[in-house]
């Protein structure tokens, strides 16, 4: 099925709306969305990218609220493609802002004069498959139509917010911001009484910041998160100097797995590697110290101390003793604490939250807490919310109730492949693909950090940059045998469905309801999404498959 790539490159301006074929379409512009349109332009391939913000920069672009930063430490999460691009670039934070990490997003588009190809506040709504023209072609709400060879997914894992199933909650009169579409010109809580519903990741961040400044915050939690401190601090300018010498070694480590996948970059020696040690294993006194020096380390790294902590319930529940006992030491009132501290599932399988000063946040006059797993929110009211034992007043709403995570935004585009199969068919059961990069009856489509692959589990930059080389050389090699169309073969997506989940189950992982599991959703299929095999076996595998022919994609 030989077509020349980058034959048929016009594009017609149509008003706002394009009209254009390219060699690739890609959806999204967040760090995945920006690299792919680089390395297509090295490879002389014409792209268009299309983004729903009005900036680039996903999950960066979107989640503004206070106190937003990366739980992955930012001399890592960056990208590693160029090297003159991580020497100039200077990061001032051990882990840097939502802001810092936005310019520096910026500066990657100006830097590689990215922007022409990106139609900004455009969301694309169809994206078919022709079984006749073996192209797809992506249509957006602005009017454009775009048909492409290749089709990308660059749209994030958790980049559809999840609007929680609460009654009436348009009912309520003041303002009510999800943190995920915070708003660009900030809020100011000054004097301002505010309700916060939820304590993931994103509530952990905002809760202390917006306690600073609200008259009073009421935190309402359903389900209590362990979180560990992060311990951040500016980045030391000499150190700084001294891990840029050696940028490529340290990017080296990252992709073989040699140190945590959570990111450990001002980690002393001592700390390098993933553990080998079982804290069932060691005397407890010995597995307490252990912690210890991680928790004063700071950062989600403490959950790597032991390799036992995720497929042990004992190994786990060691660990998961030592942080509750952190939560009652930290707080005031042991009631509070009580209610702070997790017991219904194993640490690390909801996901692990990083915080600053989340617990002590807690011993402020000026903030309390309600339980809403015992009495839950009944309805939302003009002035505030009403659960089943009592009402509550606040000026402000605030939702950080998560994403509809990895499949949301997939499923929403009406993608539909070979035959008409739509996706959302194809995934009804939850979602199939073969590596977590392309799926059966979708030809010529891949996803980038997809389910089934390491993603969430791992640093994203690392995971999405692995991803786009693969798949650039498999293009560059289809265009060098004179081919330019594959599928997923069925038998292989089947098998590596059936891995990943052997896999999940071997770990403690499947034991929480979280939204790896797609629990946090209603009507939601649950399984386990990323692949947990580890970032350095699943990067051999693909690599092998590539040695191999691509063994398991049907090239024509
Ligand atoms: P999340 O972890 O899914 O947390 C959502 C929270 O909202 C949970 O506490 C949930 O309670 C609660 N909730 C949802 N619906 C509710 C309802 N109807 N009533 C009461 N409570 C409700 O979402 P997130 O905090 O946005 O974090 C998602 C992921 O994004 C993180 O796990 C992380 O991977 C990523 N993230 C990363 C960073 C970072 O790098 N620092 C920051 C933020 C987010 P239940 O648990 O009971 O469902």
């Amino acid at each position: 099925m030989s077509q020349s790539l980058n034959s048929n490159d016009s594009m017609t301006e149509q008003g706002t709306s394009i009209t254009r074929s390219v060699d690739v379409a890609i959806v999204g512009a967040g760090f995945a969305g920006l690299y792919l349109l680089q390395k297509f332009r090295q490879m002389g391939l014409s792209a268009q990218v299309f983004e729903a913000g009005d900036g680039v920069g996903g999950t960066w672009y979107w989640n503004r609220y206070p106190g937003a930063r990366c739980d992955a430490e930012s001399m890592a999460y960056s990208y590693s493609f160029s090297p003159e691009l991580e020497q100039e670039w200077e990061w001032t934070e051990r882990y840097a802002t939502q802001a810092e990490i936005l310019r520096y997003i910026n500066h990657v588009a100006d830097r590689f004069e990215l922007w022409s190809d990106i139609k900004l506040e455009t969301r694309v709504t169809h994206v078919n498959y022709s079984d006749e023209s073996h192209r797809w072609s992506v249509k957006t709400d602005k009017g454009d139509e775009v048909d492409a060879q290749f089709c990308i997914m660059a749209t994030g894992c958790l980049s559809t917010p999840q609007i929680p199933n609460i009654t009436n909650l348009n009912d309520f009169a003041g303002p009510t911001y999800y943190a995920s579409q915070w708003p660009h010109e900030g809020v100011d809580f000054t004097d301002k009484t505010v309700g916060i519903v939820g304590t993931g990741s994103s509530a952990i961040q905002a809760i202390p910041v917006i306690a600073q400044q609200a008259k009073h915050l009421t935190v309402f939690q359903r389900t209590p998160n362990f979180s560990v401190p992060a311990n951040n601090a500016p980045l030391d300018p000499k150190w700084v100097e001294g891990y840029k010498k050696n940028y490529p070694d340290h990017r080296e480590d990252y992709r073989l797995d040699r140190v945590s996948s959570f990111g450990d970059l001002m980690i002393p020696d001592e700390y390098r590697g993933m553990s080998e040690t079982m804290i069932t294993s060691v005397p407890i006194e010995e597995a307490r110290e252990t912690m210890e020096r991680y928790w004063q380390f700071g950062g989600a790294k403490f959950i790597g101390a032991f390799i036992d902590t995720m497929v042990s319930e004992e190994a786990n529940a060691i660990v998961a003793d030592f942080v509750r006992e952190k939560i009652r030491q930290t707080v005031d009132d042991p009631a509070v604490a009580d209610l702070l501290s997790p017991m219904t599932y194993p640490i690390g399988t909801k996901r692990i939250c990083v915080d600053s000063n989340y617990f002590e946040t807690f011993n402020r006059a000026n903030v309390s807490i309600v339980d809403v797993a015992t009495n839950p929110i009944e309805t939302v009211t003009a002035n505030g919310l009403r659960t089943t034992a009592d009402e509550y007043e606040f000026d402000i709403l605030v939702l950080a109730t998560g994403f509809d995570a990895m499949t949301g935004s997939l499923l929403k585009m009406n993608i539909t492949g070979v035959d008409g199969l739509s996706l959302k068919d194809k995934w009804a059961e939850g979602p199939k693909s073969y590596l977590g990069l392309g799926v059966h009856g979708f030809p010529n489509m891949f996803t980038i950090t997809g389910p089934g692959s390491p993603s969430v589990l791992s640093n994203m930059i690392v995971s999405i940059e692995q991803h786009i080389e693969w798949i650039c050389e498999f293009i560059a090699s289809m265009r060098d045998n004179g081919t330019d169309y594959f599928e997923v073969d069925s038998a292989a997506e089947e098998q590596w469905v059936e891995h990943v989940n052997e896999v999940a189950a071997a770990t403690l992982f499947p034991k929480a309801g979280s939204w790896y599991m797609g629990a946090n959703i209603p009507g939601k299929p649950r399984i386990f999404m990323p692949y947990a095999g580890g970032v350095a076996p699943y990067r051999e595998l693909c690599d092998d498959v590539a040695a191999d022919h691509y063994r398991g994609f049907n090239i024509a």
